[in-house]
């Protein structure tokens, strides 16, 4: 997506050879016209899949999961970061890593927002290791729900978490991926 690229270029901060800080356009201001437009065209490409929710984990992919929900007439369900100990038996629960905190963090889905009847489209804003991912994915698994493909912002496919998901035969459609952030230069694949 070219517009993005060109945003991507003019707002990113590159804050190591790993890191892209994408504040200004994805995870602390939202562009809402740019976004609109992500939305549109995960829209597109998924347009036969018979998607019946987009689901994404909070909190930076639920604008751009809104816009593709929106485009695509169908509810959007965000997991939950877990922060209470209470059990509910209702949940489907993953302990996942976080790339950026360094820390780990419990997502949940509550089993009232996603059946086996569901074509489940998952939205997320950036791939790295694709830890967030997989227990995203665990948990769309263990809810009897078919998962029609993941729909990523930006792919740092100089990072494994990409591959491995398609290597599981699981669709992946990103809208910008990016090969190397070395030296201060972000370098578009
Ligand atoms: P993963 O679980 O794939 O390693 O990391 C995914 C999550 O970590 C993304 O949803 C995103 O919030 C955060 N993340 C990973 N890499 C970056 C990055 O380069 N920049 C920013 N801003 N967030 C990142």
């Amino acid at each position: 997506m070219e517009l993005l690229k060109q945003r991507i270029l003019e707002e990113g901060v590159v804050v190591s050879d790993q890191v892209l800080k994408l504040d200004g356009l994805l995870n602390h201001q939202v562009d809402p016209m740019l976004t609109m437009e992500m939305g549109r065209e995960f829209a597109r490409r998924f347009a036969e899949a018979g998607v019946t929710r987009v689901v994404t984990v909070e909190s930076s992919g639920i604008a751009v999961a809104f816009a593709t929900a929106y485009e695509m007439k169908v509810p959007l369900v965000f997991a939950r970061r877990k922060k209470t100990l209470l059990a509910d038996p209702d949940a489907l629960c993953e302990r996942v890593p976080s790339f950026t905190k360094g820390i780990v963090t419990d997502i949940m889905l509550s089993r009232q927002f996603i059946s086996e009847d569901d074509k489940i489209l998952f939205i997320d804003d950036i791939i790295a290791n694709g830890d967030a991912a997989r227990g995203l994915i665990k948990i769309i698994q263990r809810s009897g729900a078919e998962l029609v493909g993941l729909g990523i912002v930006v792919e740092k496919s100089f990072q494994a978490g990409a591959r491995t998901i398609r290597e599981q035969g699981i669709r992946l459609e990103s809208l910008v991926d990016i090969t190397s952030l070395n030296d201060g230069t972000i370098v578009f694949g």
